[in-house]
């Protein structure tokens, strides 16, 4: 099959934040546009089809670095709160991204653009998640290191899927995405969209409709699935570390999952298998999406994306038949 057989007319697709910034690497400028140029190596056969494409994107490794930085020059620099951490995170990203996919492009004569639109997601202020952190970002730490920075900087830790300690804050659930329209306006007109970068940046509405950041970080995930489920778009991809969601997890007797139904996956879910702060909201966002109108989830790694469209790889989840 001819691979504009295999590729939807509109795509959505989500990349790790921590998948573009993996565990061993030091996060250098190099490192991350090496990964960029990859990131856009294994997307370009769906740009160049013009598939009408919305990229979102990770941030917990940089914003967690972002928080370290500031903690660390605390005295000589004012350090920031985390929702202009996160818009920081957000154009430095979607700006890495946006070159790396544009120079892909160009080096097949292609003049297709990419547009990064900043990006605002309305939260609930009474959330609960903001009396329960669990989205880890930045650095992973030995026990001993997490409590000695538990104690100085008051930041809350937690183990992370058995990876190492790290940085929870809290992640509310995204409500509205500021500018949607604007969103589908851009990716209309035949343009690559990157938004939501990192959930993208939490803010509060007010009486008047003013706004007001909040320091959280939002699941992109669940980020992107609400602004697939607006926009109408069937089909969704998360692109993450790991080439196959399993259930039994880093036990001996794990069992990676290949095609699964909705039913199958929240039945799965309800049993535990899928942590919060990694696998889980991915799953979340799958369920919502597929409840909210998608047809396919498909979840692997960030190299394998045309594979995965073709189905040879990946864990795909499928909305159940009506
Ligand atoms: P991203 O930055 O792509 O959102 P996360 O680290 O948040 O990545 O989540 C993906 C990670 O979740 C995987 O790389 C893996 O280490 C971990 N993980 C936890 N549970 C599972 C599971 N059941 N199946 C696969 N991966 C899992
Ligand atoms: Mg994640």
């Amino acid at each position: 099959m001819s691979l504009r057989e295999d590729i939807p007319d509109r795509l959505i697709i989500a990349i790790g934040g921590n998948a573009m910034h993996p565990e061993g690497s030091r996060g250098s400028a190099q490192e991350q546009k090496q990964i960029a140029a990859d990131t856009a190596r294994s997307l370009l056969p769906v740009m160049e089809l013009g598939t009408e494409l919305v990229i979102t994107h990770g941030n917990g490794p940089v914003v967690g670095k972002m928080l370290l930085r500031h903690a660390i020059a605390r005295g000589r620099v004012e350090p920031m709160p985390l929702d202009i951490c996160v818009a920081h995170s957000q154009g430095g990203i979607a700006y890495l991204l946006m070159q790396a996919l544009e120079n892909a492009l160009r080096a097949k004569g292609n003049p297709r653009h990419v547009v990064c639109l900043l990006t605002q997601v309305e939260v609930d202020p009474r959330d609960p998640a903001f009396q329960n952190p669990t989205k880890p970002i930045g650095y992973f730490y030995t026990e001993e290191e997490a409590r000695a920075l538990s104690a100085e900087m008051g930041w809350n830790m937690r183990e992370d899927s058995g990876r190492g300690w790290r940085h929870v804050v809290p992640s509310p659930a995204p409500k509205h995405i500021v500018d949607i329209s604007l969103i589908q306006t851009v990716a209309n007109s035949g343009s690559v969209v990157i938004a939501g970068g990192g959930g993208g940046v939490p803010v509060v509405r007010e009486g008047m409709g003013q706004r007001r950041g909040v320091e959280a970080v939002i699941d992109k995930d669940r980020t992107t699935a609400l602004m697939a489920n607006v926009l109408g778009i069937k089909d969704m991809i998360i692109l993450t570390a790991v080439s196959r969601v399993a259930i039994n997890y880093g036990k001996p007797d794990q069992r990676n999952l290949d095609r699964v139904s909705l039913s199958e996956i929240r039945r799965l879910h309800a049993e535990g298998h899928f942590p919060p702060g990694s696998m889980g909201p991915k799953i979340d966002a799958a369920i919502q999406f597929l409840e909210g109108g998608g047809r396919r989830v498909m979840i692997g790694r960030l190299e394998e994306a045309i594979p995965m469209l073709r189905g040879e790889t990946g864990t795909h989840i499928m909305a159940d038949s009506p």
